[in-house]
């Protein structure tokens, strides 16, 4: 009989951390888990729930314009943020209760407060001690704002899903998922939005044309892309604290009511007492761990946000279901982080698996390019200038994809199914004998035949 309290003890109830406990409650191992905020994390709370249902709540007005040339004439339509948010809230709150109700369901005790770990078995809710054989680090991220005068009159993105009212005017500060995301969503409901990035190209951990192509959707869309454009300073309006003036390192100025950063994000591990166990850290925070996501502490593992590898909810969760496995059921599998499909739901979508062009090349020195773009049959009837973009890559030598990638509606339902594809290795000649679904946009990725 063990001599502690728990088998796992895992800190931070986010999508992670829950899924890691539940299986290990079903390989039969004592679990608890402590959360100080709200269950589900980051991405039921303030990342991929809200954003997406309100990124759905951003695209009627383009879908009240384009019905016109399907011969629909509507009313006067009108947005009530308020109305949205409440809704937004209700939903979110329903999912926390299912999250609770999962864990009960499977026998793990949930805590609630602060952790703060005490040594290599012992942890602090505030104040009650509890001692567990293996402690798993499951504690996520936080926004990270740029150091800059002025910068406590920036939001982040955990207060873009609280805000009272939609704002006029936004400025919103960086180029990666977050930055495009939010922008797109305050565009489509109505705010004049500029997208300030100091870098030349969007979204620049992917493909380079998917940054190029995105960049002139969003433009066509109303959106005001500065490139190149550092903020220098923020400062409040002296007559009207709401109104922000931005300064830029270029000098330019700009007036607007809400800056909005969206300028990366850190591994939430302040506060939590590792330096009262020597767990190795990098120097941006992020918990160091093996393989295994064993730490240099044997008892002491970690997953998901907070040890920094890929940011994104099911790679979190594999992670989480594979230490589960390894500790409690005798596994031995390891993560691969090969072919991780991901999407970006910026409007249009971006959707992405296996390599960028430039990696593929490093790797592979000869491939053959297949790109498209082209109007969806749906715009030649609604009016609307939106374009689709496709691209493949595909090793010369043996024929093999190695990556996919669109800018489109929906490219992310599309992109699901040929990262199947992808873990299969698939070969272009295989991509061509699949005959295509007619008419969809997704077809083009099997019937594009001419190498640029
Ligand atoms: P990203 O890493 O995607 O982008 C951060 C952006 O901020 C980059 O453009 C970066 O510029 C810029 N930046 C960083 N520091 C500064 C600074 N000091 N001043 C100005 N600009 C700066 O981070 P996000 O916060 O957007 O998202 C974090 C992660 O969360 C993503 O990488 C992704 O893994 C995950 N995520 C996934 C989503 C999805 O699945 N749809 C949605 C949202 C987030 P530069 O390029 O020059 O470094």
């Amino acid at each position: 009989m063990s001599t502690y309290d728990f088998d796992l003890f895992t800190i931070g109830a986010g999508s992670g951390g829950v899924r890691a406990s539940r299986f290990a409650a079903q390989y039969g191992a004592r679990v608890a888990i402590a959360e100080q905020q709200y269950l589900g994390g980051t991405c039921v709370n303030v990342g991929c729930i809200p954003k997406k249902l309100m990124s759905y709540a951003a695209h009627f007005p383009d879908d009240f314009s384009d019905a016109r040339g399907f011969g629909w004439t509507l009313g006067e339509a009108a947005f009530d943020w308020k109305t949205l948010i409440a809704n937004k809230d209700r939903e979110i709150e329903r999912l926390n209760e299912v999250y609770r109700k999962l864990l009960k369901d499977s026998g793990v005790r949930i805590l609630e407060g602060h952790a703060q770990i005490l040594d290599a078995h012992t942890v602090s809710i505030d104040g009650r001690l509890f001692t567990s054989r293996h402690i798993l680090i499951a504690t996520g991220g936080k926004p990270t704002l740029p150091e800059l005068p002025g910068c406590e009159h920036g939001l982040t993105s955990d207060d873009f899903f609280r805000l009272n009212a939609l704002p006029n005017r936004a400025l919103v500060c960086g180029g990666g998922y977050i930055a495009v995301e939010l922008a797109s969503i305050l565009n489509g409901l109505g705010c004049e939005v500029t997208l300030a990035y100091r870098g030349t190209q969007l979204l620049r951990t992917m493909d380079a044309d998917l940054g190029v192509f995105l960049a002139q959707e969003m433009t066509k869309k109303g959106i005001d892309i500065l490139f190149e454009a550092d903020l220098h300073a923020i400062s409040e309006d002296a007559g009207d604290h709401s109104i922000k003036q931005v300064t830029f390192k270029s000098a330019k100025t700009i007036e607007t009511d809400c800056v909005l950063f969206a300028t990366g994000r850190h591994a939430n591990t302040r506060g939590l007492g590792l330096e009262n166990t020597g767990v190795r850290m990098h120097a941006n925070g992020a918990v160091m761990v093996d393989d295994n996501f064993c730490s240099n502490v044997a008892s002491i593992h970690a997953i998901g946000d907070v040890v920094d590898r890929i940011a994104l909810t099911p790679v979190a969760l594999a992670e989480g279901m594979i230490v589960a496995a390894r500790l409690f059921n005798g596994a031995k599998a390891t993560m691969s982080y090969d072919k991780v499909p991901t999407a970006v739901f910026s409007h249009p979508n971006v959707a992405t698996v296996g390599l960028t062009e430039a990696a593929a090349r490093q790797v592979y020195g000869k491939l053959r390019i297949f790109k498209t773009q082209f109007r969806p049959l749906k715009h030649t009837l609604s009016g609307s200038g939106e374009r689709v973009f496709m691209k493949l890559i595909v090793d010369d030598r043996t024929d093999r994809v190695l990556g996919v990638h669109m800018v489109g509606a929906e490219a992310g339902e599309i992109i699901q199914g040929f990262a199947v594809a992808l873990q299969c290795n698939a070969t272009k000649a295989q991509f061509d004998a699949t005959i295509g679904i007619h008419p969809t946009m997704a077809e083009e990725f099997v019937t594009m035949r001419t190498a640029l």
